[in-house]
């Protein structure tokens, strides 16, 4: 992982005001990385005054574009403000965004606190040797004896 990292940020529509405030209190430190979201978050970055590529919106696949990034390896460090009070439409990409973060081995921050701490890491501004899982044994494995 570089020091510039690929952040990508996603907030539900209820937890949209939380990530604003989050986001402009750390501007500057965020202006010094790569931003990804999905496209309703990402107008309201784009207002806070930052620069930041805008995927569809979260309901319309955004999340999914997201996840596919992060198994590609395009994303460093995701920011998901989800909203536990709530069900969505899109409830299952969330699911499917939230495992991906876990299988590929990126941080992820699910709520503010954690956010305050991921960039306040002195790990931010510098390299790190993110291991990323060895699924060989899994792309392997054999299924009922149908192959081969
Ligand atoms: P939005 O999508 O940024 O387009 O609102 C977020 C989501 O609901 O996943």
């Amino acid at each position: 992982m570089r020091k510039r990292k690929r952040i990508a940020l996603v907030a539900h529509d209820h937890k949209k005001e939380d990530l604003l405030e989050w986001v402009k209190f750390n501007k500057y430190l965020l202006s010094l990385h790569e931003l990804y979201a999905t496209g309703t978050t990402g107008k309201i970055i784009e207002k806070a005054g930052l620069e930041v590529t805008k995927l569809k919106s979260g309901p319309l696949g955004g999340d999914m574009q997201i996840g596919a990034k992060v198994a590609n390896g395009e994303i460093d460090f995701l920011i998901f403000f989800w909203d536990p009070l709530e069900s969505l439409p899109h409830d299952p990409d969330v699911k499917a965004l939230l495992r991906m973060a876990v299988v590929w081995n990126i941080p992820v921050a699910c709520n503010r606190s954690t956010a305050d701490f991921m960039v306040s890491s002195t790990l931010m501004d510098k390299e790190y040797d993110r291991i990323i899982p060895d699924y060989e044994n899994y792309r392997q494995r054999r299924i009922g004896g149908s192959i081969d």
